[in-house]
Protein backbone atom coordinates (compact mmCIF):
# COMPACT_ATOMS: atom_id res chain seq x y z
CA UNK A 1 0.00 0.00 0.00
CA UNK A 2 1.66 3.06 -0.95
CA UNK A 3 1.68 5.61 1.11
CA UNK A 4 2.06 2.72 4.12
CA UNK A 5 0.18 3.68 7.28
CA UNK A 6 2.38 5.53 9.16
CA UNK A 7 0.49 5.69 12.54
CA UNK A 8 2.42 2.68 13.73
CA UNK A 9 5.77 4.69 14.22
CA UNK A 10 6.50 6.00 17.76
CA UNK A 11 6.08 9.87 16.84
CA UNK A 12 4.35 12.94 18.30
CA UNK A 13 2.18 12.74 15.86
CA UNK A 14 0.85 9.02 16.85
CA UNK A 15 1.28 9.89 20.52
CA UNK A 16 -2.49 9.38 21.06
CA UNK A 17 -2.10 5.99 18.99
CA UNK A 18 0.79 5.27 20.96
CA UNK A 19 -0.77 5.98 24.52
CA UNK A 20 -4.02 4.14 23.80
CA UNK A 21 -2.34 0.95 22.56
CA UNK A 22 0.30 0.77 25.66
CA UNK A 23 -2.98 1.84 28.01
CA UNK A 24 -4.55 -0.83 25.93
CA UNK A 25 -1.56 -3.63 26.68
CA UNK A 26 -1.28 -2.46 30.36
CA UNK A 27 -5.00 -3.17 31.47
CA UNK A 28 -4.87 -6.65 29.59
CA UNK A 29 -1.30 -7.46 31.36
CA UNK A 30 -3.02 -6.29 34.64
CA UNK A 31 -5.94 -8.48 33.85
CA UNK A 32 -4.53 -11.33 33.05
CA UNK A 33 -1.89 -10.62 36.48
CA UNK A 34 -5.21 -10.81 38.50
CA UNK A 35 -6.30 -14.14 37.33
CA UNK A 36 -2.96 -16.15 37.68
CA UNK A 37 -3.87 -18.90 39.76
CA UNK A 38 -0.54 -21.05 40.73
CA UNK A 39 2.97 -20.54 38.56
CA UNK A 40 2.13 -22.22 35.70
CA UNK A 41 -0.71 -24.25 34.12
CA UNK A 42 1.48 -27.47 32.75
CA UNK A 43 0.62 -26.85 28.95
CA UNK A 44 2.54 -29.39 27.68
CA UNK A 45 5.38 -29.23 24.97
CA UNK A 46 3.39 -30.19 22.01
CA UNK A 47 0.12 -28.13 22.98
CA UNK A 48 2.10 -25.03 23.31
CA UNK A 49 3.88 -25.47 19.85
CA UNK A 50 0.49 -25.88 18.52
CA UNK A 51 -0.98 -23.18 19.80
CA UNK A 52 2.06 -21.09 18.09
CA UNK A 53 2.90 -22.52 15.22
CA UNK A 54 -1.59 -22.15 13.66
CA UNK A 55 -0.62 -18.62 13.53
CA UNK A 56 -0.26 -17.63 10.25
CA UNK A 57 2.44 -14.60 10.18
CA UNK A 58 1.85 -13.11 6.68
CA UNK A 59 -1.94 -12.24 8.05
CA UNK A 60 -1.91 -9.84 10.39
CA UNK A 61 -4.93 -9.47 13.34
CA UNK A 62 -4.76 -5.12 12.40
CA UNK A 63 -6.36 -4.33 16.19
CA UNK A 64 -5.00 -4.70 19.14
CA UNK A 65 -7.70 -6.37 21.10
CA UNK A 66 -7.45 -9.43 18.89
CA UNK A 67 -3.66 -9.35 19.07
CA UNK A 68 -3.83 -8.96 22.80
CA UNK A 69 -6.47 -11.99 22.75
CA UNK A 70 -4.12 -14.26 20.39
CA UNK A 71 -1.02 -13.46 22.54
CA UNK A 72 -2.98 -14.65 25.76
CA UNK A 73 -3.61 -17.87 23.70
CA UNK A 74 0.46 -18.14 22.33
CA UNK A 75 2.06 -16.78 25.77
CA UNK A 76 0.32 -15.35 28.61
CA UNK A 77 -2.28 -17.93 29.68
CA UNK A 78 0.46 -20.96 29.97
CA UNK A 79 3.40 -18.33 31.04
CA UNK A 80 5.26 -19.35 34.02
CA UNK A 81 5.15 -16.50 36.96
CA UNK A 82 7.81 -16.13 38.73
CA UNK A 83 5.92 -14.00 41.59
CA UNK A 84 4.24 -16.57 42.31
CA UNK A 85 5.37 -18.00 45.87
CA UNK A 86 5.59 -21.63 44.92
CA UNK A 87 7.84 -20.82 41.91
CA UNK A 88 11.00 -22.07 43.25
CA UNK A 89 12.92 -23.68 40.01
CA UNK A 90 15.39 -21.33 38.41
CA UNK A 91 17.55 -18.65 39.07
CA UNK A 92 14.28 -16.17 38.12
CA UNK A 93 13.21 -13.33 40.32
CA UNK A 94 10.27 -11.08 40.55
CA UNK A 95 10.86 -8.13 39.40
CA UNK A 96 10.35 -4.80 40.57
CA UNK A 97 8.16 -1.75 39.52
CA UNK A 98 10.60 0.76 38.84
CA UNK A 99 12.27 -1.38 36.24
CA UNK A 100 9.39 -2.47 34.59
CA UNK A 101 8.69 1.68 33.79
CA UNK A 102 12.22 2.13 33.06
CA UNK A 103 11.55 -0.47 30.11
CA UNK A 104 8.55 1.61 28.83
CA UNK A 105 11.57 4.20 28.30
CA UNK A 106 14.49 1.87 27.31
CA UNK A 107 12.00 0.40 24.65
CA UNK A 108 10.48 4.04 23.60
CA UNK A 109 13.35 6.18 23.57
CA UNK A 110 15.69 3.27 21.75
CA UNK A 111 19.19 4.63 22.85
CA UNK A 112 21.99 2.66 21.47
CA UNK A 113 24.73 2.50 24.07
CA UNK A 114 27.32 2.03 21.52
CA UNK A 115 28.16 5.28 21.12
CA UNK A 116 27.70 8.73 23.05
CA UNK A 117 26.11 10.02 19.70
CA UNK A 118 23.23 7.69 20.06
CA UNK A 119 22.95 8.11 23.84
CA UNK A 120 24.31 11.07 25.30
CA UNK A 121 22.94 11.17 29.11
CA UNK A 122 22.42 7.06 28.56
CA UNK A 123 26.44 6.35 28.46
CA UNK A 124 26.82 8.65 31.67
CA UNK A 125 23.96 7.00 33.54
CA UNK A 126 25.52 3.60 32.50
CA UNK A 127 29.14 4.53 34.03
CA UNK A 128 27.53 6.01 37.30
CA UNK A 129 26.01 2.46 37.41
CA UNK A 130 29.02 0.59 37.03
CA UNK A 131 31.08 3.02 38.95
CA UNK A 132 28.30 2.93 41.93
CA UNK A 133 28.40 -1.73 41.31
CA UNK A 134 32.51 -0.93 41.14
CA UNK A 135 32.48 0.86 44.44
CA UNK A 136 30.33 -1.61 46.41
CA UNK A 137 32.94 -4.28 45.56
CA UNK A 138 35.74 -2.22 47.03
CA UNK A 139 37.89 -1.29 43.37
CA UNK A 140 39.48 2.03 43.40
CA UNK A 141 39.49 4.84 41.11
CA UNK A 142 40.77 2.44 38.10
CA UNK A 143 37.74 -0.02 38.02
CA UNK A 144 35.42 -0.01 35.56
CA UNK A 145 33.45 -1.90 33.68
CA UNK A 146 30.25 -2.18 31.28
CA UNK A 147 27.06 -3.71 31.03
CA UNK A 148 26.10 -7.45 29.19
CA UNK A 149 23.40 -9.45 27.86
CA UNK A 150 23.98 -11.96 31.13
CA UNK A 151 26.21 -13.26 33.17
CA UNK A 152 27.20 -15.66 30.73
CA UNK A 153 28.75 -12.94 28.24
CA UNK A 154 30.50 -11.06 31.35
CA UNK A 155 32.01 -14.34 32.10
CA UNK A 156 33.09 -14.81 28.41
CA UNK A 157 34.62 -11.34 28.56
CA UNK A 158 36.21 -12.06 31.86
CA UNK A 159 38.42 -14.84 30.25
CA UNK A 160 38.92 -12.64 27.19
CA UNK A 161 40.64 -10.09 28.82
CA UNK A 162 41.91 -12.76 30.88
CA UNK A 163 43.52 -14.53 27.69
CA UNK A 164 44.46 -11.00 26.19
CA UNK A 165 46.93 -10.17 29.09
CA UNK A 166 49.03 -13.17 28.20
CA UNK A 167 48.77 -12.72 24.65
CA UNK A 168 51.90 -14.47 23.57
CA UNK A 169 50.93 -17.72 25.37
CA UNK A 170 50.20 -20.17 23.00
CA UNK A 171 46.40 -21.20 23.82
CA UNK A 172 47.01 -24.84 24.26
CA UNK A 173 49.03 -24.60 27.16
CA UNK A 174 46.79 -22.32 28.74
CA UNK A 175 44.50 -23.33 31.34
CA UNK A 176 41.64 -22.29 34.05
CA UNK A 177 40.82 -23.00 37.43
CA UNK A 178 36.88 -23.48 38.06
CA UNK A 179 35.70 -25.59 40.82
CA UNK A 180 33.86 -28.50 40.43
CA UNK A 181 30.22 -26.53 40.94
CA UNK A 182 31.32 -23.52 38.71
CA UNK A 183 28.59 -22.16 35.96
CA UNK A 184 28.65 -23.74 32.68
CA UNK A 185 29.59 -20.93 30.76
CA UNK A 186 33.36 -21.20 32.28
CA UNK A 187 33.40 -24.58 29.73
CA UNK A 188 31.51 -22.58 26.86
CA UNK A 189 33.65 -19.77 27.54
CA UNK A 190 36.43 -22.22 26.74
CA UNK A 191 35.27 -23.49 23.75
CA UNK A 192 34.49 -20.05 21.82
CA UNK A 193 38.06 -18.44 22.99
CA UNK A 194 39.39 -21.42 20.78
CA UNK A 195 41.50 -23.11 24.12
CA UNK A 196 40.18 -27.03 24.10
CA UNK A 197 38.07 -29.29 25.61
CA UNK A 198 41.20 -29.75 28.49
CA UNK A 199 41.41 -26.13 29.26
CA UNK A 200 39.29 -25.74 32.11
CA UNK A 201 40.89 -28.26 35.34
CA UNK A 202 37.99 -28.77 37.78
CA UNK A 203 39.00 -28.29 41.24
CA UNK A 204 37.40 -30.36 43.66
CA UNK A 205 34.98 -28.94 46.57
CA UNK A 206 34.18 -28.79 50.16
CA UNK A 207 31.54 -30.63 51.84
CA UNK A 208 30.49 -26.88 51.22
CA UNK A 209 30.64 -27.08 47.80
CA UNK A 210 32.89 -24.29 47.89
CA UNK A 211 36.46 -24.30 46.01
CA UNK A 212 39.19 -26.19 48.35
CA UNK A 213 42.03 -23.89 48.21
CA UNK A 214 44.45 -26.56 48.89
CA UNK A 215 43.46 -28.47 45.80
CA UNK A 216 43.58 -25.21 44.21
CA UNK A 217 47.21 -24.66 45.23
CA UNK A 218 47.59 -28.34 44.09
CA UNK A 219 46.28 -27.94 40.73
CA UNK A 220 48.01 -24.47 40.22
CA UNK A 221 51.41 -25.99 41.22
CA UNK A 222 50.58 -29.28 39.07
CA UNK A 223 49.92 -27.15 35.96
CA UNK A 224 52.90 -25.12 36.34
CA UNK A 225 54.80 -28.11 37.20
CA UNK A 226 53.54 -29.74 33.38
CA UNK A 227 54.54 -25.97 31.74
CA UNK A 228 51.14 -25.35 31.62
CA UNK A 229 50.51 -21.33 32.23
CA UNK A 230 47.31 -21.30 34.41
CA UNK A 231 45.56 -17.93 32.44
CA UNK A 232 42.53 -17.23 35.15
CA UNK A 233 41.23 -18.75 38.44
CA UNK A 234 37.08 -18.34 38.36
CA UNK A 235 36.28 -18.22 41.86
CA UNK A 236 32.49 -18.35 42.08
CA UNK A 237 30.05 -15.86 44.60
CA UNK A 238 26.84 -18.22 44.92
CA UNK A 239 26.94 -21.12 43.13
CA UNK A 240 24.28 -22.17 40.43
CA UNK A 241 23.27 -25.11 42.76
CA UNK A 242 24.14 -24.63 46.02
CA UNK A 243 25.11 -20.76 46.44
CA UNK A 244 28.07 -21.23 47.53
CA UNK A 245 30.86 -18.37 48.03
CA UNK A 246 34.49 -19.39 47.29
CA UNK A 247 37.06 -18.72 49.99
CA UNK A 248 37.60 -15.47 48.03
CA UNK A 249 40.74 -14.48 50.39
CA UNK A 250 42.18 -17.46 50.14
CA UNK A 251 41.64 -18.21 46.14
CA UNK A 252 43.19 -14.18 45.91
CA UNK A 253 46.75 -15.39 47.92
CA UNK A 254 46.61 -17.89 45.29
CA UNK A 255 46.08 -15.94 41.94
CA UNK A 256 48.63 -13.75 43.25
CA UNK A 257 51.38 -15.90 44.48
CA UNK A 258 50.88 -17.60 40.69
CA UNK A 259 50.55 -14.41 38.76
CA UNK A 260 47.25 -15.37 37.40
CA UNK A 261 43.95 -13.50 36.85
CA UNK A 262 41.23 -13.63 39.12
CA UNK A 263 37.65 -13.69 38.20
CA UNK A 264 34.82 -14.02 40.60
CA UNK A 265 31.72 -14.83 38.99
CA UNK A 266 28.90 -13.33 41.16
CA UNK A 267 26.24 -13.67 38.93
CA UNK A 268 24.15 -15.04 41.65
CA UNK A 269 25.75 -14.06 45.09
CA UNK A 270 26.30 -10.28 43.42
CA UNK A 271 23.05 -9.25 45.20
CA UNK A 272 25.30 -9.35 48.69
CA UNK A 273 26.63 -6.26 47.76
CA UNK A 274 23.24 -4.31 48.78
CA UNK A 275 22.82 -6.59 51.74
CA UNK A 276 22.82 -5.10 55.17
CA UNK A 277 23.70 -8.25 57.06
CA UNK A 278 25.78 -10.33 54.56
CA UNK A 279 27.43 -8.23 52.78
CA UNK A 280 30.95 -9.97 54.97
CA UNK A 281 30.08 -12.96 53.09
CA UNK A 282 31.76 -11.47 50.08
CA UNK A 283 34.43 -10.71 51.56
CA UNK A 284 38.09 -10.41 49.63
CA UNK A 285 35.74 -9.27 46.11
CA UNK A 286 37.15 -6.62 45.51
CA UNK A 287 40.66 -8.17 45.08
CA UNK A 288 39.39 -10.02 42.14
CA UNK A 289 40.61 -8.91 38.22
CA UNK A 290 37.24 -8.61 37.28
CA UNK A 291 34.03 -9.35 38.23
CA UNK A 292 30.14 -10.81 37.25
CA UNK A 293 27.31 -9.18 38.56
CA UNK A 294 23.54 -10.25 37.29
CA UNK A 295 21.19 -7.45 38.69
CA UNK A 296 18.72 -9.57 36.87
CA UNK A 297 19.32 -12.13 39.60
CA UNK A 298 19.68 -11.19 43.12
CA UNK A 299 18.62 -7.03 41.74
CA UNK A 300 15.15 -8.21 41.16
CA UNK A 301 15.72 -6.52 37.71
CA UNK A 302 14.35 -7.53 34.27
CA UNK A 303 16.00 -9.68 31.56
CA UNK A 304 18.76 -8.71 30.59
CA UNK A 305 20.47 -7.04 33.24
CA UNK A 306 24.16 -7.71 34.02
CA UNK A 307 27.69 -6.08 34.18
CA UNK A 308 31.65 -6.83 33.67
CA UNK A 309 33.30 -4.97 36.48
CA UNK A 310 37.06 -5.08 36.12
CA UNK A 311 40.01 -3.52 38.48
CA UNK A 312 41.76 -1.88 35.67
CA UNK A 313 39.87 0.24 33.32
CA UNK A 314 42.60 -0.35 30.99
CA UNK A 315 42.40 -3.64 30.73
CA UNK A 316 39.27 -3.88 28.82
CA UNK A 317 40.95 -2.74 25.85
CA UNK A 318 40.89 -5.67 24.30
CA UNK A 319 37.31 -4.91 22.79
CA UNK A 320 38.41 -2.09 21.59
CA UNK A 321 38.27 -1.68 17.80
CA UNK A 322 38.40 1.18 15.76
CA UNK A 323 35.54 1.73 12.81
CA UNK A 324 35.50 4.85 10.63
CA UNK A 325 31.70 4.75 10.53
CA UNK A 326 31.03 3.77 14.33
CA UNK A 327 33.89 5.36 16.49
CA UNK A 328 36.77 6.53 14.18
CA UNK A 329 40.36 6.67 16.12
CA UNK A 330 40.81 10.48 16.02
CA UNK A 331 41.45 12.33 19.42
CA UNK A 332 40.00 15.50 17.57
CA UNK A 333 36.64 14.02 17.91
CA UNK A 334 37.13 11.49 20.75
CA UNK A 335 33.70 10.75 22.23
CA UNK A 336 32.95 8.26 25.32
CA UNK A 337 32.09 5.51 23.29
CA UNK A 338 30.91 2.19 25.25
CA UNK A 339 31.24 0.30 22.03
CA UNK A 340 35.10 0.79 22.68
CA UNK A 341 34.35 -1.37 26.19
CA UNK A 342 31.91 -3.80 24.95
CA UNK A 343 31.53 -7.49 23.15
CA UNK A 344 27.95 -6.26 21.63
CA UNK A 345 27.66 -3.09 19.09
CA UNK A 346 23.61 -1.88 19.36
CA UNK A 347 22.95 -2.31 22.94
CA UNK A 348 19.79 -1.88 25.05
CA UNK A 349 20.02 1.04 27.77
CA UNK A 350 19.50 -1.56 30.23
CA UNK A 351 21.23 0.29 33.07
CA UNK A 352 18.26 2.65 33.25
CA UNK A 353 15.88 -0.29 34.76
CA UNK A 354 18.68 -0.06 37.42
CA UNK A 355 18.92 3.80 37.70
CA UNK A 356 15.32 4.29 38.52
CA UNK A 357 15.11 1.03 41.06
CA UNK A 358 17.97 2.67 43.05
CA UNK A 359 16.09 6.06 42.50
CA UNK A 360 12.94 4.88 43.50
CA UNK A 361 13.54 2.12 45.99
CA UNK A 362 17.51 2.50 47.13
CA UNK A 363 20.03 0.06 47.48
CA UNK A 364 18.88 -1.13 51.03
CA UNK A 365 15.64 -1.86 50.21
CA UNK A 366 17.01 -4.26 47.22
CA UNK A 367 19.61 -5.13 49.94
CA UNK A 368 16.65 -6.72 52.79
CA UNK A 369 14.60 -8.16 49.41
CA UNK A 370 18.00 -9.96 49.45
CA UNK A 371 18.41 -10.72 53.26
CA UNK A 372 14.77 -11.97 53.18
CA UNK A 373 15.69 -14.50 50.71
CA UNK A 374 19.12 -16.24 52.61
CA UNK A 375 16.72 -16.24 55.96
CA UNK A 376 14.08 -17.60 54.38
CA UNK A 377 16.24 -20.45 52.88
CA UNK A 378 17.79 -20.85 56.03
CA UNK A 379 14.61 -21.29 58.02
CA UNK A 380 13.30 -23.14 54.94
CA UNK A 381 15.91 -25.74 55.97
CA UNK A 382 15.47 -25.73 59.47
CA UNK A 383 11.88 -26.82 59.26
CA UNK A 384 12.38 -29.70 56.89
CA UNK A 385 16.03 -31.02 57.29
CA UNK A 386 15.16 -33.60 59.65
CA UNK A 387 12.24 -35.00 58.45
CA UNK A 388 12.68 -38.64 57.84
CA UNK A 389 11.35 -39.24 54.53
CA UNK A 390 13.39 -36.29 52.83
CA UNK A 391 16.92 -36.12 52.03
CA UNK A 392 18.60 -32.37 52.14
CA UNK A 393 21.86 -32.33 50.14
CA UNK A 394 23.39 -29.37 51.82
CA UNK A 395 22.78 -26.37 54.61
CA UNK A 396 21.44 -23.23 52.47
CA UNK A 397 24.63 -20.82 51.30
CA UNK A 398 22.37 -18.63 50.06
CA UNK A 399 18.63 -18.74 48.76
CA UNK A 400 19.10 -22.54 47.24
CA UNK A 401 17.71 -25.96 49.12
CA UNK A 402 18.48 -29.06 47.03
CA UNK A 403 16.99 -31.93 48.32
CA UNK A 404 14.77 -34.70 47.71
CA UNK A 405 12.02 -37.02 48.76
CA UNK A 406 13.70 -40.20 49.58
CA UNK A 407 11.10 -42.59 51.87
CA UNK A 408 13.05 -45.65 52.96
CA UNK A 409 13.52 -49.28 50.72
CA UNK A 410 14.31 -47.59 47.66
CA UNK A 411 17.52 -47.75 45.40
CA UNK A 412 19.50 -45.04 43.65
CA UNK A 413 17.40 -45.43 40.11
CA UNK A 414 14.07 -45.49 41.73
CA UNK A 415 14.67 -42.33 43.97
CA UNK A 416 16.26 -40.50 40.31
CA UNK A 417 13.01 -41.44 38.65
CA UNK A 418 10.49 -41.01 41.16
CA UNK A 419 12.07 -37.42 41.80
CA UNK A 420 11.95 -37.02 38.14
CA UNK A 421 8.47 -37.99 37.83
CA UNK A 422 7.64 -35.54 41.21
CA UNK A 423 9.21 -32.55 39.15
CA UNK A 424 7.04 -33.31 36.01
CA UNK A 425 3.75 -33.72 38.21
CA UNK A 426 4.41 -30.66 39.71
CA UNK A 427 4.70 -28.57 36.76
CA UNK A 428 1.82 -30.11 35.32
CA UNK A 429 -0.45 -29.29 37.84
CA UNK A 430 1.08 -26.00 37.78
CA UNK A 431 0.88 -25.66 41.79
CA UNK A 432 4.30 -25.03 41.87
CA UNK A 433 7.78 -25.62 40.20
CA UNK A 434 10.94 -26.77 41.16
CA UNK A 435 14.44 -27.31 39.57
CA UNK A 436 16.04 -30.61 39.28
CA UNK A 437 20.26 -31.63 39.73
CA UNK A 438 22.78 -34.10 40.14
CA UNK A 439 24.58 -33.94 43.56
CA UNK A 440 27.74 -36.76 43.02
CA UNK A 441 25.57 -38.03 40.35
CA UNK A 442 22.42 -38.32 42.44
CA UNK A 443 19.26 -37.58 41.09
CA UNK A 444 18.17 -34.30 43.83
CA UNK A 445 15.33 -31.26 42.84
CA UNK A 446 16.17 -28.07 43.57
CA UNK A 447 13.98 -24.61 45.39
CA UNK A 448 15.81 -21.55 44.51
CA UNK A 449 14.07 -18.57 46.45
CA UNK A 450 14.28 -15.55 45.08
CA UNK A 451 10.89 -13.99 46.00
CA UNK A 452 10.98 -11.61 48.89
CA UNK A 453 6.88 -12.07 49.18
CA UNK A 454 7.34 -15.93 49.60
CA UNK A 455 6.87 -16.97 53.02
CA UNK A 456 8.08 -19.92 54.90
CA UNK A 457 5.08 -21.74 54.81
CA UNK A 458 4.86 -21.24 51.00
CA UNK A 459 8.12 -22.65 51.09
CA UNK A 460 7.38 -25.50 53.67
CA UNK A 461 4.04 -26.12 51.44
CA UNK A 462 6.18 -26.52 48.16
CA UNK A 463 8.52 -29.33 50.09
CA UNK A 464 4.74 -30.91 51.00
CA UNK A 465 3.58 -30.90 47.67
CA UNK A 466 6.58 -32.86 46.69
CA UNK A 467 6.32 -35.49 48.98
CA UNK A 468 2.21 -35.74 48.76
CA UNK A 469 3.01 -35.98 44.58
CA UNK A 470 5.60 -38.88 45.23
CA UNK A 471 3.29 -40.82 48.30
CA UNK A 472 0.73 -40.92 45.05
CA UNK A 473 2.55 -41.60 42.88
CA UNK A 474 4.55 -44.44 44.13
CA UNK A 475 0.63 -45.76 45.60
CA UNK A 476 -0.49 -45.38 42.23
CA UNK A 477 2.41 -47.30 40.17
CA UNK A 478 4.18 -49.00 42.62
CA UNK A 479 5.24 -50.88 40.01
CA UNK A 480 7.49 -48.46 38.76
CA UNK A 481 9.51 -49.24 41.30
CA UNK A 482 8.47 -52.33 42.28
CA UNK A 483 11.76 -54.20 41.29
CA UNK A 484 13.71 -52.12 43.35
CA UNK A 485 11.95 -52.07 46.25
CA UNK A 486 12.19 -56.41 46.00
CA UNK A 487 15.76 -55.74 45.75
CA UNK A 488 15.64 -53.66 49.28
CA UNK A 489 13.67 -56.06 50.80
C1 LIG B 1 23.10 -17.56 36.14
C2 LIG B 1 24.55 -17.72 36.27
C3 LIG B 1 25.42 -17.41 35.22
C4 LIG B 1 24.92 -17.08 33.83
O1 LIG B 1 24.22 -15.91 33.80
P1 LIG B 1 23.16 -15.64 32.62
O2 LIG B 1 22.70 -14.29 32.97
O3 LIG B 1 22.12 -16.70 32.72
O4 LIG B 1 23.91 -15.71 31.33
C5 LIG B 1 26.78 -17.47 35.45
N1 LIG B 1 27.25 -17.85 36.64
C6 LIG B 1 26.46 -18.18 37.67
C7 LIG B 1 27.07 -18.61 38.97
C8 LIG B 1 25.08 -18.14 37.51
O5 LIG B 1 24.28 -18.51 38.54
Amino acid sequence: MYPPPLHHVFHPANADHYASTVRAGLEHLVRTLGGVAGPATGRSVAGAAARVTAVDLDVPLGDTGAALAELSQVWLDDAVWFHEPTYAAHLNCPVVVPALLAELFIASVNSSMDTFDQSVGGTFVERHLVDWTARRIGFGRTADGVFTSGGSQSNLQALLLARGALEREPLGRLRILASADSHFSVQKSARLLGLGEDSVVCVPTDERHRMDPVALDRSLAACTALGLRPMAIVATAGTTDFGAIDPLPEIADLARAYDTWLHVDAAYGGGLLVSPRYRHRLAGIDRADSVTVDYHKTFFQPVSSSALLVRDGALLAPATWHADYLNPEDPAVASPNQVDKSLQTTRRFDALKLWLTLRMMGPDTLGDYVDALVDLARDTYVAVADEPDLEVAARPELSTLVFRYAPSGLDEPALASLNTRIRAALYESGRAMVAATRVDGRQFLKLTLLNPLATVGDIVGVVDLVRATGARLLADEPAAVASTLEVAR
